[in-house]
């Protein structure tokens, strides 16, 4: 994109973590962005159902804080008065890892804990009173518009949740930020330009996630303890994170298809089964705030536009529309280079 136009109109697709922050940076070269979303507005406190991957733990690297920082200045700082915690990822977190605990250390590098809610709710209420942004909610965008040459996109097509209306929008741009499940690809083919191929690795992961109350008596050291899966063998692992409330955000996984089961009895039988009894010992007696929740979507999976012969001009893909990655990255990551535990 030059940087130097000053485009008209903007549509993003998606008021997530990447469709929010592509609309930031929007404003910055663009008269007035609308963002669409097929969902309800993102609230501090509870988990929407357009991201499903919320309900489990989610950490913010310094890398994606700093940047975050950079585009909505202060962010950082509100999230610690709002309940986030900070972690020194040397020496608040108890890391086991390829058989063994992890030495501590000081780090320079302290994160920001906290519910994916919470980040994503004050991105959000940073672009709701931005006066260049508008925000369309239950809406679904079903297609794409194109210009009478049909090589440059003209808007997109969108279709209420409340009343099923179809109606199209102007854009002079387009970016697509709607997630694992983006139909750009489909939506390519359907005006006549090629999908781009895909690249995909799965080492078959499975998450199954509850909150729990910190409780009282708690007088471990760590703040956040992590059992990390090794090929080829450990295919169990779990994390404990904290987040604001007082409460702890607690994942089993099991990879190679080796999944937590959903049950009160079989998260608290998956615990007691990993290498270590330091997750099963913390959550044994503490209170559970929800039931099990289940995720079994982790493939990798980059969907190559860089290589499309031909491109629609003013349609771009960002965030998980593009590449979508799995978490626990590194069991699969250990399997293809062959090493052991
Ligand atoms: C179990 C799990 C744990 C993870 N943990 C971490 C972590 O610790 N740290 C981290 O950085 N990342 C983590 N990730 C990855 C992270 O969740 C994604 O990279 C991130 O959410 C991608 O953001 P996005 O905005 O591209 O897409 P999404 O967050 O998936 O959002 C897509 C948005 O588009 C909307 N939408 C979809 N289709 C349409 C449509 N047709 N019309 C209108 N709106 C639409 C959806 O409602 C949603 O709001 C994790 C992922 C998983 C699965």
């Amino acid at each position: 994109m030059n940087t130097n136009s000053n485009y008209q109109h903007a549509i993003v697709i998606g008021s997530s973590i990447a469709g929010l922050t592509a609309a930031r940076v929007l404003t910055d070269h663009c008269e007035h962005i609308t963002i669409i979303e097929r969902d309800i507005a993102p609230t501090a406190k509870e988990f929407r159902k357009g991201v499903p991957q919320a309900r489990h733990p989610h950490i913010l690297l310094k890398g994606g804080e700093q940047v975050l920082e950079g585009l909505f200045p202060g962010l950082r700082q509100e999230l610690l008065d709002n309940g986030a915690l900070s972690i020194n990822m040397g020496c608040d977190m108890d890391w086991f890892m390829l058989g063994q605990w992890r030495k501590k250390f000081t780090s320079a590098i302290v994160n920001v804990a906290c519910s994916r809610p919470l980040l994503e709710s004050a991105i959000h209420s940073r672009l709701m009173v931005h006066p260049k942004v508008t925000f369309i909610q239950e809406s679904d965008v079903i297609g794409l518009l194109t210009d009478e040459s049909k090589t440059r996109v003209a808007g997109i097509r969108t279709r209420s949740r409340r009343d099923q209306t179809i109606s199209e929008i102007e854009a002079t741009i387009v970016v697509d930020a709607s997630g694992r499940d983006s139909d750009t690809p489909r939506w390519l083919n359907a005006l006549g330009f090629p999908a781009p191929t895909e690249d995909s690795v799965t080492s078959k992961p499975g998450y199954a996630t509850r909150i729990y109350n910190i409780p009282a008596d708690f007088k471990e050291e760590w703040k956040a303890i992590y059992i990390q899966p090794a090929a080829p063998n450990l295919t169990r692992g779990a994390i404990i994170v904290p987040m604001e409330g007082n409460r702890w955000h607690v994942t089993m996984f099991g990879m190679a298809g080796d999944y937590p089961a959903t049950t009160e009895a079989g998260f608290i039988e998956f615990a007691q089964s990993l290498p270590d009894q330091r997750i099963y010992e913390a959550i044994k007696d503490a209170t559970p705030l929800t039931e099990v929740w289940s995720f079994r979507r982790g493939e990798n999976r980059l969907r190559h536009y860089e290589q499309l012969s031909r491109h629609l001009e003013g349609l771009l893909v960002f965030g998980d529309a593009v590449y979508a990655l799995n978490p626990v990255l590194a069991w699969q990551n250990h399997f293809r280079r062959g090493l052991r535990p």
